[in-house]
C-alpha cells in the first residue's frame, strides 16, 4: 500500500466522522478522494459498499478517521439489506461528526428516511454531491434551503467527490467539530482493512461494474488463497453466486467476462500493492449464500 507523506503541521485533533447516505450519491467516491488514495470501491449500482470502511487521512492539523458505510435501503429487504443497514446505524454513536451526503439535484423518500436516523446531540453536515454534474446555482440554493428545513445541520456545503470541489473546504470545517487530541492510528495508516479484504473488495467492484443489474445482490467474492512471494502476489479468488444462469452471465461468451473481470482487477491491485499480481479467479454456483444472517457472516458480513 502507499503511505501517507508526513504531515508538515503537528496534530492537535482527531475523531471519527461518519459517512452516510442513500445508494449512488457517492459516498465511497467521496471518501476515496479524501483519503487520497483507493480504500472504498465504488459503480453505479446499490449495495456496492458492504462493509464499514474506515479511511485515513492526516490535513490541517488534525487526524481523520472517515467511515464509509452501505447505503441506506429502504425499498430492499432480505437478509444483506438488513445486515446492511444495522452496519450503518452502528456506525452512528461512534462518530464526532456526521457527513450526510446527498445529490444536489434530487432530494427523495430515501433522504427523508436517513434524516430520521440522524442524532440530534451531534454535529451533522450535509454534504450536497455531484456539483460538477448539475451545476445549476439556484438549484442548489434551494435545494440547501429546502432541507435546512427539515433538519438543523451544522453546515450545508456543495461538492464534488469526483471532481474534488469543495472536498478540502468540507476537510476544514470537519476538522472544527472534531475533539481536541492526537492520533488515533499509525501516521501513515491508510485503512483498518488488511490487503486480502481489499483484494476481494477490488474483484467485486470490477464484477458489478461490467455486469448486467440483477448480478450484484446475488453475488459476492471469497479469496481462498493468498500467497505473497517477494515482490509477486499469488491470489486465487472465487466469485460466489446463486443460480447457474448467474455463472453463465459472469462467464460471457467463451468465458470473456472473467477474463476482463480478472485481468481488470489485477491491473487495480499492482497499482495499489506496487508489486506484480497473479490472479485466478472462478466462479462457484452456492445458492442461498445471502438468504440468511448465519451465512452472511459465514461471507465476513456482520
Ligand atoms: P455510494 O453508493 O454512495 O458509495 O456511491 P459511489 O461512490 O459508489 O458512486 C455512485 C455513482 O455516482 C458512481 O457512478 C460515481 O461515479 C458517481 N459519482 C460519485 N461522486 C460523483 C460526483 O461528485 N460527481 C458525479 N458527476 N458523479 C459522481
Ligand atoms: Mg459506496
Amino acid at each position: 500500500m502507499t503511505t501517507l507523506e508526513t504531515p508538515d503541521q503537528p496534530i492537535t485533533r482527531s475523531g471519527y466522522v461518519a459517512i452516510i447516505g442513500r445508494p449512488n450519491v457517492g459516498k465511497s467516491t467521496l471518501l476515496n478522494r479524501l483519503v487520497k488514495a483507493k480504500v472504498s470501491i465504488t459503480s453505479g449500482k446499490p449495495q456496492t459498499t458492504r462493509h464499514r470502511i474506515l479511511g485515513l487521512q492526516e490535513a490541517h492539523g488534525t487526524q481523520f478517521a472517515f467511515i464509509d458505510t452501505p447505503g441506506y435501503q429502504t425499498k430492499q429487504t432480505g437478509a444483506l439489506n438488513k445486515v446492511l443497514n444495522r452496519t450503518v446505524r452502528q456506525v452512528l454513536p461512534d462518530a464526532d461528526v456526521i457527513v450526510l451526503v446527498c445529490e444536489t439535484h434530487q432530494w427523495t423518500k430515501g433522504d427523508d428516511e436517513l434524516l430520521t436516523l440522524l442524532p440530534t446531540n451531534k454535529p451533522v453536515v450535509l454534504a450536497l454531491n455531484k456539483v460538477d454534474e448539475h451545476k445549476n446555482l439556484a438549484v442548489q440554493m434551494q435545494m440547501a434551503a429546502a432541507v435546512s428545513a427539515k433538519f438543523a445541520f451544522s453546515e450545508v456545503m456543495p461538492i464534488s467527490g469526483e471532481k474534488g470541489q469543495g472536498v478540502d473546504a468540507l476537510m476544514q470545517t470537519l476538522a472544527k467539530y472534531l475533539p481536541e487530541g492526537g492520533r488515533l492510528y499509525e501516521a501513515d495508516q491508510l485503512s483498518d482493512r488488511g490487503d486480502k479484504f481489499l483484494a476481494a473488495e477490488v474483484i467485486r467492484e470490477k464484477l458489478f461494474r461490467l455486469t448486467g443489474d440483477e448480478l450484484p445482490y446475488t453475488s459476492t467474492v471469497v479469496i481462498e488463497d493468498y500467497v505473497e512471494e517477494g515482490r509477486l502476489k499469488k491470489i486465487r479468488a472465487t466469485i460466489l453466486v446463486q443460480r447457474d444462469a448467474h455463472k453463465a452471465m459472469i462467464l460471457g461468451a467463451e468465458g470473456a467476462k472473467i477474463k476482463r473481470i480478472a485481468s481488470e482487477s489485477r491491473v487495480d491491485l499492482e497499482k495499489m500493492f506496487d508489486c506484480k499480481v497473479y490472479l485466478e479467479v472462478w466462479i462457484k454456483v452456492k445458492s442461498g449464500w445471502a438468504d440468511s444472517e448465519a451465512s452472511l457472516r459465514a461471507y465476513g458480513y456482520e
